[in-house]
């Protein structure tokens, strides 16, 4: 691991100079430089760090700067960068070669895993990232049910599959895109909307919309309008009123599932859905997706059923094999309550550090995962996230950036914490943010 930076010592705000000399030759290659758009620094100003590795907690720069890293892949890292037990298992794996196109052993064994710990998950399929497991999942509600219409949640994001993109959260949100062109309005059509944590507005869309809706596709901790978790009831709530309708109740955990517990959100919520869709920390930092859920409904994908959805890498054995070596570390009791623990104790830091410089900010946390909302009144909805200063939060997020905390270029996403990160980690962070909240007052 390369030498941690002293983050009371500040290097000039942006990025080094090889940093910048790459990222220049990014953009030349790629729309802006990037292969996800939410990596992009246009909401924070200044360009990214190109990145040279990731250990532990931290990620390091071409330049050499080292930061402690909290946005950890967007979710997948939940044992950091480079866990010795992934490494070595990935090491193996490769010599058994990368691909079969038939089923392993691995396959197996994953879906053993997903489906002892997720058991509302009666039958899985495997995909390779978490739009296809949404996307394929409403495929599939919509066979199951007859049905066209999809009831989705202001904020919340299910990958960019068409249909999926309205009012979508971060990515789009930060770069004040609220719905993409390209989508046909036909189809924009099935797509109906609901405030987060508004069971009334589910009530009417349902009470107008009852006989065509397919599903309810939901994030059961938003995490990508930054954490906002549900309001007592309210998950509830939707199950009552999935069942009177005969529509299905989808859960979207590709960022809690195996994070907000071993069980995902459903279990510590006590909530079970239809249908279930993960990706992130099931493929232990490799592309994978999976959605699954009752046998009957599950049975209507192909070969069983009429229901097609297919893909060449799924189920790829390098993946399977990092998701298994990641649960399993998952499986240790102390895991969570770890946590919990040294996040509890960040989100406590970053409190009193926004009280002493007197910045307003509303923590929101569930489990490993934060946001700090740069506003003074609570956020419980996307109407509410987006009352957060977003100034503010450019200006917080270039002066942890020179500190060498590495965040989200965004307002709206999560603060992603792994068991790689160390109490230091935690003090020098919430020294950063003192001295950073103290500039942006
Ligand atoms: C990241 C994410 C997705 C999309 O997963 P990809 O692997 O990026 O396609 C879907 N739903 C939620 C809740 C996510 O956070």
């Amino acid at each position: 691991m390369s030498d941690p930076q002293d983050p009371g010592g500040r290097p000039p705000v942006g990025p080094g100079p090889r940093s910048r000399e790459l990222f220049a030759r990014a953009q030349d290659l790629m729309p802006g430089g990037v292969s996800s758009p939410v990596r992009a620094y246009r909401a924070v100003g200044g360009d990214p760090p190109v990145i040279a590795y990731g250990s532990g907690s931290r990620i390091v720069d071409v330049d050499g700067r080292s930061y402690i890293d909290y946005v950890c892949a967007y979710g997948p890292l939940i044992l950091g960068h480079a866990p010795p037990q992934v490494a070595d298992v990935l090491a193996a794996a490769v010599q058994r070669g990368t691909a079969y196109g038939a089923t392993s052993e691995l396959e197996i064994e994953l879906a053993r895993l997903i489906c002892e710990a997720v058991p509302s998950i009666q039958l899985v399929r495997f995909v390779n990232s978490g739009t296809e497991a949404t996307m394929s999942a409403l495929r599939l509600a919509r066979a199951y049910t007859g049905r066209t219409k999809i009831v989705k949640f202001e904020g919340g994001y299910h990958g960019h599959a068409d249909g999926l993109l309205a009012q979508a959260g971060s990515g789009p949100a930060t770069l004040g895109l609220p719905d993409s062109p390209g989508v046909p309005a036909s189809y924009a059509a099935e797509t109906l909307l609901a405030p987060y944590n508004d069971p009334q507005a589910v009530g009417r869309v349902f009470e107008r919309y009852g006989e065509e809706i397919a599903a309810v596709i939901v994030e059961p901790i938003a995490a990508n309008m930054g954490v906002v978790p549900p309001a007592p009831g309210f998950l509830a709530g939707l199950r009552d009123v999935t069942a009177r309708h005969g529509s299905l109740l989808v859960f979207d955990e590709v960022i809690t599932g195996f994070r907000a517990s071993y069980g995902g959100a459903q279990e510590l919520l006590g909530v079970a859905p239809d249908l279930t869709c993960l990706g992130k920390i099931i493929g232990g930092g490799l592309p994978v997706g999976a959605y699954g859920g009752r046998r009957e409904i599950m049975e209507m994908v192909a070969p069983l059923g009429p229901v097609y959805q297919a893909g060449t890498l799924s189920g790829n054995p390098i993946a399977m094999a990092a998701g298994i070596v990641t649960l399993q570390a998952l499986q240790d009791p102390a895991a969570y309550q770890r946590l919990e623990v040294v996040t509890v104790y960040l989100e406590d830091g970053l409190r009193r550090a926004a009280a002493e410089a007197e910045v307003p900010v509303r923590t929101n946390r569930a489990g490993s995962i934060l946001t700090a909302f740069f506003t003074a009144e609570p956020v419980t909805d996307y109407a509410s996230a987006k009352a957060a200063d977003t100034e503010r939060y450019a200006a917080y997020f270039r002066q942890m950036l020179s500190c060498g905390v590495f965040l989200a270029p965004s307002q709206f996403e999560a603060m992603f914490v792994s068991l790689a990160h160390t109490d230091d980690d935690i003090a020098a962070t919430i020294e950063a943010a003192r001295q950073s909240l103290a500039l942006v007052r």
